[in-house]
């Protein structure tokens, strides 16, 4: 699962992430502007993922499952709101807190074994369980890893309106150790 150039780069780093829209958005303001809140989108997503949120609005919710990046939702949409799929779909920074039980010496690999991007690996050390790594440009921010964690330990963050064709995937996976 995605934040969806090196675009990141040009974000203030003190700058907070947009909450998840959808893929491949173009600008947020223009989508507040100009989303009518048909909910088409959400009636064509094959993973049952969007939501109307707040205002009406159709939000992605990781919770109900990861994004499996089919486009459908753009097609459907009657407005101009978005990139090709040629572009990547967002920028992704996911943030693994201290209610990660294999922080606090719990066996766990939830997140690693639902990231088909191995963008969450586990190292092996001695006197703890195997510790959650995390690699940065590896992360689509597909989302498959929210809802397996049984303490919601992970929070991904998307922002929207800062990709271009042909970048490889510049996600940053960004991790707090415990406290
Ligand atoms: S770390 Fe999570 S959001 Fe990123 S690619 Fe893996 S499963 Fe998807
Ligand atoms: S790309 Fe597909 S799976 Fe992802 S939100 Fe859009 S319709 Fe749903
Ligand atoms: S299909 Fe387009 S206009 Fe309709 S709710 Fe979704 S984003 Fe808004």
């Amino acid at each position: 699962m995605v934040d969806l150039t090196k675009r990141r780069w040009f974000r203030p780093s003190k700058q907070p992430l947009m909450n998840p829209t959808l893929p491949w958005l173009r600008d947020p303001a223009q989508f507040l502007d100009e989303c009518d809140r048909c909910g088409a989108c959400v009636k064509v997503c094959e993973n049952h993922i969007i939501t109307l949120g707040s205002g009406g609005f159709p939000t992605v919710d990781f919770t109900q499952g990861e994004c499996s990046f089919c486009y459908q939702c753009v097609k459907a949409c009657p407005k101009p709101l978005f990139y090709s799929q040629q572009h990547t779909p967002w920028q992704a920074e996911i943030t693994l807190t201290s209610n990660c039980l294999a922080l606090r010496n719990v066996e766990c690999r939830g997140c690693s074994d639902n990231c088909e991007y191995q963008a969450i690996t586990f190292q092996l050390g001695i006197g703890r369980v195997a510790q959650p790594q995390v690699h940065n440009e590896r992360c689509v921010g597909c989302g498959a890893c929210i809802a397996p964690c049984p303490t919601q330990a992970l929070s991904l963050e998307l922002q929207a309106g800062i990709t271009k064709p042909s970048d490889p995937h510049t996600h940053t996976i960004t991790i707090t150790e415990c406290q």
